[in-house]
């Protein structure tokens, strides 16, 4: 179905990938203070004092987006009052490449296979102040709590790494354009990580807004108009939306000890498990493979 890539692997072939394309200037260490769109670009102001103008800008700042702040785009979204705790795992038996989804009524506990055979991530979602307490705890209480909660099929357990927490909170941007912007990723829409699915929709989006941009650029079209702009919120805004929506529903499916709903859900699942082409369609879903897709989340060039 997919592969389980560590973040710190990921960000170093994009920092690589960065420093080997010509025309590209990276600036470290710059905040951006202030933003004004014109008719024909948009002026960034940077705390070094600097100016910059673009005929668009790509907000790719996260959830908590400055750039769609200072767009005055709005944000819908609650507090799911759980928080993931993130360690990595070492233990004694193979994981054999398989990736496993604990459902416990604070919230889901995955177990992700990394590299090597015996050294797994762990995202262990409970209610915040719990999990504030279990963050608190010296690494033996830590693993003294987390051990149960997986059993014995890992065998012998040690915790390998630092330990994050992450409060989770659904956060949707109410527009993904405004005047000479475009927000990408988490900016655009913060998910529940309870299917993985929050980088795999941030990539889509790039692949969409370069698609766009591209071939408005090929037609001799302004990039930064705002028709051009509307095309990709057109292509992006009801993946993202109803992905985020379906994720939200399965967090509040699985985090839940209600015997009606856990019956349900195991029924479900079971129906899933047993038909084959229902399986595999859920699979593609999550692989990111259904719906429209830009060409180079398929592999092909634009
Ligand atoms: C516990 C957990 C597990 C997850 N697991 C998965 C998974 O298995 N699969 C998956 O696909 N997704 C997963 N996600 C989601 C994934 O991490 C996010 O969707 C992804 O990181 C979003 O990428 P992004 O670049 O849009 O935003 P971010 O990763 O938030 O990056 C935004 C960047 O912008 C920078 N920035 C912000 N403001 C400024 C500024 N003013 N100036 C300069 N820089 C600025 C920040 O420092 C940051 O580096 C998980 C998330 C969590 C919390």
């Amino acid at each position: 179905m997919g592969y389980m890539v560590e973040d710190r692997h990921l960000t170093a072939a994009l920092h690589a990938a960065l420093a080997a394309t010509a025309g590209l200037t990276r600036l470290t260490g710059e905040t951006v203070t202030a933003q004004q769109p014109a008719p024909a670009s948009i002026a960034l102001d940077l705390a070094s004092g600097r100016r910059m103008t673009a005929r668009v800008l790509v907000g790719c700042d996260g959830r908590g987006s400055g750039t769609a702040d200072r767009a005055g785009i709005t944000r819908t979204g609650w507090d799911y009052g759980q928080t993931a705790l993130v360690t990595g795992l070492h233990h004694s038996e193979p994981h054999a490449g398989t990736a496993h989804q604990i459902f416990l009524p604070g919230g889901p506990l995955a177990i992700l296979p990394l590299a090597g055979g015996h050294h797994s991530a762990v995202v262990w979602t409970e209610a915040s102040s719990l999990a504030a307490a279990i963050q608190a705890l010296p690494d033996s209480g830590y693993l003294a709590a987390l051990a149960p909660r997986i059993g014995r099929f890992l065998g012998d357990l040690t915790l390998a790494g630092t330990r994050f927490t992450y409060p989770l909170a659904l956060s949707l941007a109410n527009r993904l354009i405004a005047p000479r912007t475009a927000l990408v990723g988490d900016a655009a829409h913060g998910v529940h990580p309870i299917a993985g699915q929050g980088l795999n929709l941030g990539l889509r989006d790039v692949g969409a807004l370069a698609e766009v941009l591209i071939l408005a650029a090929r037609r001799g079209e302004d990039i930064g108009a705002a028709d051009v702009l509307t095309r990709y919120q057109r292509w992006r805004r009801f993946d993202a939306t109803a992905m985020a929506l379906g994720i939200d529903a399965v967090n509040r499916l699985f985090s839940n000890d209600n015997p009606v709903l856990r019956a349900g859900r195991d029924l479900g699942m079971g129906l899933i498990a047993r038909m084959p082409g229902l399986r595999r369609r859920f699979i593609r879903q999550a692989a990111g493979l259904t719906g429209e897709l830009p060409r180079l989340l398929t592999g092909r060039p634009i």
